[in-house]
């Protein structure tokens, strides 16, 4: 089975968490604080592995997680960062914010992407002392990693695309004009992957072709076979247009080459305005009525055009050829940006938002907000030091204000996650 597409979970290592450590020695009474930080956690990282021809290991495996940074230790002992997660994929696959289609890379080169960053580690306690606080007894939990699905999307990097009605000879054609062995049969749909061929001209001059399957009409509304491997041309320099000028099947070249060309505008306006090459194929079961009816059409559109046999290999060299120094003109195949974070995504993301939200229930207050999670995680409540650090924060972010806006009376019970504190003003 050729699969090209996949929706994968990914998760970046969380920092490790900071400690709370003092310093002990013999005939010492009470040492300064030495928590050391914790390590960074893995990132997740992409890589193009020339091995893997397409995208099936993700529909088995779909959750991926890199490893959590090493907790701080006593002495000052910073905790070890975790390895990088690796996924490799193969040339061409192009990573996607599943969330918001946004694309965060395009794996045609050979640099690596680093998709999820690991968090960094938390701070242990020994960066907390200061002269009113000379006793930490709490450290910084290490810092989440990113977390987010993406949504892989292969599209094939080749110069040149044939696309055509099923039946028409696009695989006989490939196979005759380069080493791809493609399935060739007398029905539709036969090709249910796309092939790659090196088509080799003189002089160790070539260029990549691709084998798309079949388009029939409706594909780009994702009716039957085709639409999901449009995706495989749009990469394209140039798209070899294969008709079949016979007409064996009972249809009428013509129509047949504006249904193609309007299954490809649907798709996409790029690919619509993508140059063409028709090549005009099974001449040898066609009349010269036939031809010459179907070369007049195609030439008062300004195409160029071919007549061939992928049969007996009639005129496959010159198209072959024609090919080639088309794509001289061409640019180079065309690489996808990654686009950049919207305004909103960036607010969201970014590590000084203190948001938070307030509701109350008889007359108890729920205080919701992912970044206090952390804080709170490992506070310790008892301490009176690690207590008001937390009521600073408290204070500073203007949840002690909502709160008091909204009516908190002494005695009443505030929860913060699984922590619950009543209320002295
Ligand atoms: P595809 O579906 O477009 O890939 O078409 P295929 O390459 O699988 O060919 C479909 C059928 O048409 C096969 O039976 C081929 O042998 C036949 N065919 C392909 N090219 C020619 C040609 O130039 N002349 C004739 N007579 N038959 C051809
Ligand atoms: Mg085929």
């Amino acid at each position: 089975m050729f699969v090209d597409s996949a929706k994968i979970h990914i998760k970046a290592g969380d920092g490790g968490d900071g400690a709370v450590s003092f310093h002990r020695e013999k005939y010492v009474a009470a040492g300064g604080p030495d928590g050391g930080d914790g390590g960074k956690g893995g990132d997740v990282v992409f890589t193009v592995d020339d091995n893997i021809s397409n995208l099936i290991d993700f529909r088995y495996k779909k959750k991926y997680a890199a490893e959590k940074g090493q907790n701080g230790a006593s002495k000052n002992s910073s905790g070890k960062s975790a390895q990088d997660l690796i996924i490799k994929v193969p040339r061409g696959t192009v990573i996607k914010d599943a969330a918001t289609g946004r694309i965060l890379a395009d794996m045609s080169g050979d640099e690596p992407a680093i998709i999820a960053h690991g968090g960094k580690g938390g701070r242990g306690n020994a960066h907390f002392a200061t002269p009113t606080r000379q006793i930490p007894k709490f450290a910084k939990p290490g810092f989440r990693g990113e977390e987010l699905d993406v949504q892989l999307e292969l599209k094939l990097i080749a110069d040149v695309g044939l696309v055509g009605f099923p039946n028409v000879g696009k695989s006989t054609l490939i196979s005759v004009v380069s080493a791809a062995k493609p399935k060739i049969a007398n029905y539709h749909f036969t090709t249910l992957t796309p092939v790659l061929g090196v088509v080799k001209i003189e002089d160790g001059r070539s260029y990549v072709m691709a084998d798309i399957p079949g388009l029939i009409e409706g594909a780009s509304e994702g009716v039957g076979l085709g639409h999901e491997f449009l995706r495989h041309v749009e990469r394209c320099r140039l798209i070899v247009h294969v008709v079949d000028v016979s007409g064996v099947e009972g249809r009428d070249p013509k129509e047949d080459f504006e249904t193609i060309n309007r299954e490809l505008s649907n798709f996409s306006q790029e690919l619509a305005d993508a140059p063409q090459i028709v090549a005009a194929n099974k001449c040898d079961m066609a009349s010269p009525e036939q031809i010459a009816a179907f070369r007049k059409y195609i030439n008062e559109l300004g195409l160029p055009f071919y007549e061939i046999s992928a049969a007996t290999t009639q005129g496959t060299k010159e198209l072959a050829y024609g090919v080639w120094e088309e794509l001289q003109k061409l640019p180079p195949v065309k690489r996808f940006e990654a686009q950049p974070l919207s305004r909103e995504e960036i607010e969201a993301k970014s590590s000084g938002s203190k948001d938070f939200t307030v509701t109350v229930e008889d007359g108890v207050y729920f205080v919701e907000a992912d970044w206090l999670y952390d804080i709170l995680r490992t506070a310790n409540m008892e301490d009176y030091s690690s207590l008001q650090y937390f009521q600073n924060v408290l204070v500073s972010s203007g949840i002690i204000a909502r709160l008091e806006e909204m009516g908190i009376n002494d005695g009443d019970t505030v929860v913060v996650f699984d922590f619950e504190f009543e209320y002295i003003k």
